[in-house]
């Protein structure tokens, strides 16, 4: 069964870097609204929990906010964006990235999301082909751009990505599409621990928390992708990488050593050369 149409060539480039850029106009949107759908479903919890003595209690009404509703707005002016308004990367070029209403500006990370997602999906049809492997490629980079996102935004990596992309990738390996089996099982496994080592010696260490469990989780689902020999290179680049942005905003803003860094881009940079960069990255 072949996944696309029977196109191949540049046609199959030109239509997987259309699709990208839809499902990347989609991943601004769970981008900006995942983290608060978190957030109220935290309050929600607290509420419930300061009236646990009130059987009768109901939480206060509120208008649906999910991933589908309301439509997009503006934030300065509440302009409803229109689908013309909605066209990927190109929309915000002919807006010269301001509200059609109101003026404001509108971030350049919308398009830039977009046309990255846009890249990256072109480049698994350029990697893999008009297979299977390209549609889970398709996945795990969807995945990843979501995951830094909501990273940069909120020094979060929610489970409702982290864990899926965990479980998709050894449903994926059942047939030994990126790593046998059971490397992936146990790549799943010793992601988690390694991270999760790490965390506590420097905590005993220092007494300070140096990353977050969302960290451990995304490189558990690395190595449920690519196996347990991918889990040297993995670390090691996240942490070359994030060692030379870190040191370069440090001198650049003048920011102390103690500014949280959000590690979860550089897991997700090393992810993506592993799944370019196949078994030359690993051991
Ligand atoms: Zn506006």
């Amino acid at each position: 069964m072949a996944p696309f149409f029977g196109l191949e060539g540049w046609p199959l480039l030109a239509a997987c870097f259309v699709f990208g850029a839809l499902v990347g106009s989609f991943l601004n949107v769970v981008i900006f609204r995942l983290p608060v759908m978190m957030q109220r479903s935290w309050d929600d919890e607290v509420l419930l929990h300061q009236h646990a003595d009130n059987p009768d209690y109901e939480l206060p009404k509120r208008e649906r906010f999910n991933l589908m509703v309301p439509r997009s707005r503006c934030g300065q002016c509440g302009h409803v964006i229109t689908a013309v308004e909605n066209i990927p990367i190109l929309s915000w070029l002919v807006l010269r990235g301001k509200c059609s209403a109101c003026g404001t500006r509108i971030s350049a990370r919308y398009p830039i999301v977009e046309l990255a997602t846009a890249l990256l999906f072109a480049a698994c049809a350029w990697q893999f082909g008009a297979t299977w492997f390209a549609v889970f490629a398709m996945i795990f980079v969807a995945a990843l751009v979501a995951l830094t996102g909501i990273d940069l935004d909120t020094q979060l990596l929610p489970d409702q990505i982290t864990l899926p992309l965990l479980w998709i990738g050894l449903l994926v390996n059942l047939s030994g599409a990126f790593a046998r089996l059971p490397d992936a099982i146990i790549g799943a496994a010793a992601g988690y621990l390694i991270l999760w080592s790490v965390y506590w010696l420097f905590k005993l260490l220092t007494g300070r928390e140096g990353m977050g469990y969302g960290d451990f989780k995304l490189l558990a689902a690395i190595g449920a992708w690519f196996g347990w020999q991918a889990l040297p290179i993995a670390l090691l680049l996240s942490s070359v990488v994030g060692a030379v942005v870190g040191i370069t905003l440090m001198i650049v803003q003048k920011k102390g050593r103690q500014t949280a860094i959000a590690f979860g881009p550089y897991l997700a940079i090393a992810g993506i050369a592993l799944l370019f960069g196949g078994s030359v990255l690993r051991l």
